[in-house]
């Protein structure tokens, strides 16, 4: 590259570019974005992560963050510089030991030049020591970051780990994570995974978390705050804990009444989708006045406003599916998102049967049926509905649709032994929506690309005739599901 700089004559600098070894020519800054169509910003390129190591502490009070960060990585390619994704305030960055220069550029990068540059293949030890106040920070205007009275929460899709730890921030680059947290005495700090320990000392608590497994930026947690916490361990013999807020004021009950069944919801959806696949459970509620819940590793997150209307056991089935059609298979590309949603709605209806409020059936004829052909919801592609869209109601709804599609289309037997293996195929991995119909056809032995295309990429309602082939539309108008109201309520589990 530098050779397009070399002015004739330039025989000093010609005689010293000499020296460098032929292999450093090809060391070249590493991309800033990982190489999603949706977010082209988002991740990076040149390296993958195993592990991150963050060390915090965070003033409630004040809102002030800090800590360093300790990510284990290795190179893919030769490397002159490589991007974190980061707001907060950056300190002091090392490379294996060496202090590395460091910049910010972009809405959200980190970028780090080390000493020297780094060959493919190269283990890297990247340490990151940092401050700064989450909730002042935003990025393309918006912050991930909830403040609460008594504390912080970072919880979103796709996007909540810049505020509160660097890292390379997209679900193809999954990590274990050691994450501990100091709070001052009477405060919780909670993240996912197991709580290995906790110690006190003049006035502050440690709380060290532990996740073994494979694990999305985006599904790393941080709550702190004033929390009650329940331990217990679900039948299937995976230990429990939740996190209430300790203000929840009227939801108090009703949060308690659906999160508390995590257990048992748990060893239900393993019945579908096969062992539960990792080794914590549980769910926190934070005294936040947003409105979704997400299924963050292990441990979802759930707004308060999910219980308003009483227990709400449907949302905490979506969250748990999440951990098999999610958090342990996760997405590709932010276009394969039916592969989450699509899969934690339809196992809300497969509760709601379960519950005696309407079969999956019914619902699926009441979804389709309660659609004219001119409502806006049909244009939405559930296969690929655009950043804009990902998380519109009707990659759920459709998207669920679909699965029930293909049920009717493939046979029970084939259908739920699907639901099972695909989990079990892709465990702690990554797979597209590509890959699943490739999968389908393969357990069923029928070619399935155009019942695919029909309720997954067309942006138009499948016609009458197409429905009732596939048993979701009947000669009559189906009556209202008695779970609809619940599981509408469950939408939007994504809002800026
Ligand atoms: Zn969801």
């Amino acid at each position: 590259m530098h050779r397009r700089f070399m002015a004739p004559g330039a025989l000093a600098a010609a005689s010293l570019m000499l020296v460098i070894p032929a292999s450093a020519a090809s060391h070249a800054p590493g991309a800033p974005g990982i190489g999603d169509p949706y977010y082209p910003a988002y991740g990076n390129g040149g390296y993958d992560v195993s592990h991150y190591d963050l060390r915090l502490t965070y003033r409630p009070a004040t809102d002030e963050l800090e800590g360093t960060a300790t990510l284990l990585a290795r190179t893919t390619r030769d490397l002159s510089r490589l991007n974190l994704d980061f707001l907060l305030d950056v300190g002091e960055v090392r490379v294996n030991g060496a202090k590395a220069a460091f910049a910010t550029s972009g809405e959200h990068e980190l970028e780090i030049t080390p000493k020297k540059p780094l060959d493919k293949g190269t283990d890297l030890t990247i340490v990151v020591r940092y401050k700064g106040v989450p909730s002042s920070k935003k990025a393309y205007g918006f912050t991930s970051w909830h403040r609460t009275p008594d504390g912080g929460v970072a919880a979103n899709e796709p996007e909540a780990a810049w505020w509160w730890f660097p890292s390379n921030d997209h679900p193809l680059d999954k990590a274990t994570y050691d994450v501990s947290v100091q709070v001052p005495d009477g405060t919780q700090a909670i993240s996912n995974g197991t709580l290995q320990s906790t110690s006190s000392r003049l006035g502050w608590t440690r709380y060290n978390w532990r996740s073994g497994k494979p694990q999305a930026t985006y599904l790393a947690t941080l709550a702190v705050g004033r929390f009650d916490v329940t331990t217990g361990t679900s039948d299937s013999g995976i230990p429990v804990v939740n996190a209430y807020s300790k203000d929840l004021g009227p939801h108090n009950g009703a949060a308690r009444a659906s999160v508390e069944r995590t257990g048992e919801i748990a060893d239900w959806l393993s019945e579908f989708f096969g062992p539960y696949p990792f080794d914590a459970l549980g769910g926190y509620v934070p005294n936040t006045d947003t409105g979704y819940a997400l299924e963050t590793q292990t441990r979802p997150f759930y707004s308060p406003r999910q219980f308003a209307n009483g227990s709400n056991t449907s949302v905490v089935v979506h969250e748990l599916a999440h951990q098999w059609y999610g958090d342990s298979v996760s997405v590709k590309g932010w276009k394969d998102i039916w592969i989450n949603e699509g899969f934690a709605r339809y196992a809300q209806w497969l509760w709601s049967e379960h519950e005696g409020e309407g079969t999956a059936s019914e619902i699926a004829a009441y979804t389709y049926a309660s659609r004219p052909a001119d409502d806006p919801f049909w244009t939405v592609k559930p296969g690929d509905p655009g950043p804009e869209n990902q998380f519109h109601g009707a990659v759920y709804d459709r998207g669920a649709l679909a699965l029930q599609a293909l049920r009717d289309t493939i046979g029970d037997d084939a259908f739920f032994t699907i639901l099972k293996g695909w989990t079990a195929k892709h465990a702690y991995g990554n797979a597209s929506v590509a890959d699943f119909r490739r999968y389908a056809e393969e357990v069923s032995g029928q070619p399935l690309a155009a019942l695919f295309d029909t309720w997954l990429f067309q942006p138009s309602k499948p016609s009458a005739a197409v429905a009732r082939a596939a048993s979701v539309a009947g000669p009559q108008a189906p009556e209202r599901p008695k779970s609809w109201k619940k599981i509408a309520a469950t939408n939007g589990v994504h809002a800026h």
